[in-house]
């Protein structure tokens, strides 16, 4: 098992847009089964490649009863319903605002042996999977907040993160599900 520093908000690889894989070989696997093991150390639902400062389009996703995603060049090829829900994250510990997103989505990414494959997504799954295809462009879930609550959520963030110097972390659980 190995964990993986976290990228904090702040860090310059989280607003970077994450370059496609082109060959899933030995380094990709263990990308993907560390991202497992530090998601769930971290207690988090979902963790993608750049979280762990590496900008690789690769995530993983593991979302209540539902069965755990590989998310590797991950495309969603469709999307329905929508729903606004609080969600957190596990790059911004502590902040946590309302974000709408689709209720079901159709994705299609590439599995541990290069294949693509198709997976049907419903509710926090689908959230999560939505949550960390926006960390792969870049997109933080404070983006789809109003100016105002970005606002008061980065100045809250300022003060938790008060004398603390540095964007990356040893993994620590969460208190609230986060992706
Ligand atoms: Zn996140």
């Amino acid at each position: 098992m190995a964990l993986r520093p976290i990228h904090l908000l702040g860090s310059p690889v989280l607003r970077q847009h994450s370059d496609e894989v082109e060959c899933v070989d030995d380094e990709v696997r263990t990308l993907v089964r560390d991202l497992f093991d530090t998601m769930y150390a971290a207690e988090g639902i979902g963790l993608a490649a750049n979280q762990v400062g590496l900008a690789k389009r690769v995530a993983v996703v593991h979302a209540g009863d539902d069965p755990a995603v590989v998310l590797i060049n991950p495309v969603i090829i469709e999307r329905e319903g929508n729903e606004k829900e609080e969600e957190g994250c596990i790059s911004i510990p502590d902040i946590f605002g309302d974000v709408d997103r689709s209720l079901r989505v159709v994705i299609e990414t590439t599995n541990l042996d290069g294949a693509r494959e198709r997976h049907e997504l419903t509710a926090l799954s689908a959230r999560a999977v939505e949550h960390e295809i926006d960390h792969l462009d870049g997109v933080l879930f404070l983006d789809h907040l109003s100016p105002l609550k970005r606002h008061m959520l980065l100045k809250k963030w300022k003060k938790l993160r008060k004398g603390q110097t540095g964007y990356v972390e040893e993994v620590s659980p969460a208190k609230r599900s986060r992706a």
